[in-house]
């Protein structure tokens, strides 16, 4: 990567575009909004002794924009207690507007808005803005672009509404019919969403049966973890009082409106010609697609993923591929895709793109960080247990591993702190 000395004042900032603003797009853009402004990036102490990640830094002027099609941030891995829990669900998504340190950043702004395509060699990005925010189209243009759109995932297993309101009003229904399910409901897909489903409806409505069905012979049976981390995640299921029917496709759902059903009676049948009443069927299989269609053809691979260096900068066949880093669920890289990865890419991102800047504005060499490669591992929140697994280690488990990992709200504490939203919040531990 060639350096060219470039000025940088208030009247010439970096002007630096973060595509998403969920766990990675918010982890990028809060480190690089401090990095900018002189202080250590605010993930910086958990990596304390880490070669590299220098402590103070020069000031650059920059100008960081993250656009998002939703109006704040939505805690995804608390979906599956969302789909259950109303008043959870009013906690588990924060407007941009009520994140205390977002608004006090004098360096960072929001756009409620979806980024509809990207042009690397001209360095501009169209967004069209959400009708709430006036519903314009407008092209940008950036020195720098951080992509951070992670995957897309169908309804329920995260709303798609894009504004507090419209979320509440879409996940009000699926709740009222989870909750008031005389027969029961049955969750389908046996992976990490659909078990964590199963489980946070049943600690959230007790008195609910809530059935976990899967077509193959054991849980999580596409995850690369080994069949113990599945079955003790079986037992423990069991235990809280979900049932689990495993080698059960679904085949069909009937919805019985006869004499003597109640509001919503359903009989569904699977391949193995077992059937069975109930009065909700959730579908918990993710199908989830990168959402980078904005992006060149060039930049991705074939499954929508970016293709990505160890020190996330875009491959080097798109043009002006400095300029450009990508991170999060959305990119190729190895691991279990898990929000504490994405934030993690997140921050070495805003490092990066900081390392580029001085180089380009002082001469300084970068000195990039880079990714390694990722050993499968998972945390699953099991209602009022979790556990957790880390390939070739211990497999942990129980209420104290719920804690470590979720505390009492399925990590939504555990993540605003890390990602520094500057509200009063206390983590029960
Ligand atoms: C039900 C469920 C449970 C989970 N449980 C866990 C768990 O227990 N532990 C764990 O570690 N992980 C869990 N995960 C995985 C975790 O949620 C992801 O790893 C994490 O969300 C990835 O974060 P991200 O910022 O990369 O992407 P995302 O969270 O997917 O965010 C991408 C953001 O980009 C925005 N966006 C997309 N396209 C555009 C565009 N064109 N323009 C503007 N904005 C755009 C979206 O609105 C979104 O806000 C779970 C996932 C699900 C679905």
């Amino acid at each position: 990567m060639g350096s060219t000395l470039r000025t940088n004042d208030a009247s010439t900032p970096f002007k630096v575009l973060v595509v998403g603003g969920s766990y990675c797009g918010l982890a990028a853009a809060f480190n690089l909004s401090d990095l900018c402004t002189g202080k250590a990036a605010r993930a910086a102490a958990s990596y304390q002794g880490q070669e590299g990640l220098p402590q103070k830094n020069p000031p650059i002027c920059a100008e960081i924009t993250m656009v998002d099609e939703r109006d704040g941030f939505y805690h995804v891995i608390g979906s599956p207690l969302v789909f259950a829990d109303r008043p959870y669900a009013e906690k588990a998504w924060i407007p941009y507007s009520e994140i205390p340190s977002l608004q006090a950043a004098s360096n960072m702004k929001t756009v409620h808005g979806s980024v509809t395509s990207v042009d690397m060699a001209g360095k501009t990005a169209v967004i069209q803005e959400s009708a709430l925010a006036g519903g314009a189209t407008r092209t940008v243009d950036f020195d720098f672009i951080i992509v951070t759109t992670g995957l897309r995932r169908v309804f329920p297993v995260v709303p798609q509404s894009g504004d507090k309101a419209a979320y509440l009003a879409e996940v009000s229904p699926h709740i009222e019919a989870v909750s008031t399910a005389q027969d029961g409901v049955l969750v389908v897909g046996g992976g990490a969403v659909g078990i964590e489903m199963a489980a946070e409806l049943k600690v959230a409505q007790p008195h609910i049966r809530v059935t976990l069905a899967h077509s193959r012979s054991r849980l999580m049976s596409s995850e690369p973890l080994p069949d113990h981390v599945a079955e003790k995640t079986l037992e423990i299921l069991k235990t809280n009082g979900v049932e689990v029917l495993l080698n059960h496709r679904l085949q069909e759902t009937r919805e019985l409106d006869g004499e003597g059903n109640g509001p919503n009676a359903k009989e569904v049948v699977f391949t193995n010609g077992h059937t069975m009443r109930v009065n909700a069927v959730v579908v918990a299989i993710s199908q989830s697609k990168p959402s980078t269609d904005f992006l060149p053809v060039e930049a991705v691979n074939d499954e929508g993923y970016v293709k990505i260096q160890p020190n996330l900068f875009f491959s080097t066949d798109v043009p002006n591929y400095d300029s450009a880093l990508a991170a999060g669920d959305g990119v190729q890289w190895s691991g279990i895709k898990r929000c504490g990865r994405a934030m993690h890419q997140g921050y070495f991102a805003a490092h990066n793109c900081h390392q580029r800047m001085q180089e380009l504005t002082f001469g300084t060499p970068a000195t990039y960080q880079n990714l390694k490669e990722v050993i499968p591992m998972i945390a699953i929140a099991l209602g009022p247990d979790a556990l957790a697994y880390a390939d070739g280690g211990e497999l942990q488990y129980g209420k104290d591993i719920a804690k470590v990992f979720f505390s009492d709200d399925v990590g939504l504490k555990i993540c605003e702190k890390i990602l520094g939203f500057g509200r009063n919040i206390e983590v029960k531990a």
